[in-house]
């Protein structure tokens, strides 16, 4: 799995998780990335989305074990993981009279929904690994100072085709512009050389539901996206940071400094 190793050579990181902040609000970016603000809260659905992560790095590092993991044993490592997110500050910002138990019960719900659709992959290769791309300026074949990193949450195997496997947590199921134009999937297609990318989101409905969806990035579209890492570092490198209000404002951790 040669993509798996760190590219040799001292670089500045940039993240897939921070390129799609600087695409969701600009602004945000600046207070958390460039001037360091203190966040004022955290969103609960950020908490309970780690939670149902941690669960699931776990099935899969038992699969790649060879064992079969216990149910129990996965909805603990989620309670866990939001019991201690609870204790750490800034508090969690709870929706009206929603409690830490209505979190653990939703992190349960969606824990179970997960392993009762989830396709079991025929070899498991990697959980939770990072990967390091050097962004290549596709006009002019530059290298630029930055490498761009994330976390791969697993690459499996089903058959012989590499699946890169990405888990979401969300309100709802994907809308079909966001499974055509996420940027995620375009550049960890580009970082691996994947067959596909699996997005699993469960989805946070009345009732639950697993949603898969295989995603495949022609040569083209990867190229795009990494014209977008360029131009969004060209903007960072610039001090363009714009606020972006919108349905996001509502939970945005950076609030009250957004606007003082
Ligand atoms: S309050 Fe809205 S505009 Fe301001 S930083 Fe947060 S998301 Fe951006």
């Amino acid at each position: 799995m040669e993509f798996l190793q760190a590219a040799d050579r001292a670089a500045l990181h940039v993240s897939v998780s921070q390129i799609k902040g600087f695409q969701s609000c600009p602004r945000r970016y600046q207070l958390r990335h460039v001037l360091g603000a203190k966040p004022e809260h955290r969103s609960a659905n950020l908490v309970l989305g780690t939670a149902v992560h941690t669960a699931l790095a776990g099935f899969y590092q038992a699969l790649k074990g060879g064992v079969v993991p216990a149910d129990e044993e996965l909805f603990e490592a989620a309670r866990l993981s939001l019991v201690e997110a609870a204790k750490q500050d800034p508090p969690i910002l709870l929706e009206d009279g929603e409690t830490l138990a209505d979190l653990l019960a939703t992190a349960e719900a969606l824990v179970r929904t997960f392993l009762a659709g989830v396709e079991r992959p025929d070899e498991v290769l990697a959980v939770e690994v990072p990967f390091f791309m050097d962004i290549i300026e596709p006009d002019s074949g530059v290298i630029l100072e930055e490498q761009l990193t994330g976390y791969i949450d697993a690459v499996v195997r089903f058959g012989d085709d590499l699946v890169v496997l990405e888990h979401k947590t969300a309100a709802r199921a994907w809308s079909q512009d966001q499974l055509d134009f996420d940027l995620q999937v375009a550049l960890y297609q580009a970082a691996t050389d994947a067959a596909r990318v699996r997005l699993q989101v469960v989805c946070k409905t009345r009732v639950p539901k697993l949603m898969l969806h295989d995603l495949v990035r022609s040569q083209q579209e990867q190229r795009e996206a990494v014209v977008i890492v360029c131009r969004v570092l060209d903007a960072i490198r610039a001090g363009a940071f714009w606020p972006a209000p919108g349905w996001a404002c509502k939970t945005c951790e950076y609030r009250k400094q957004c606007r003082g």
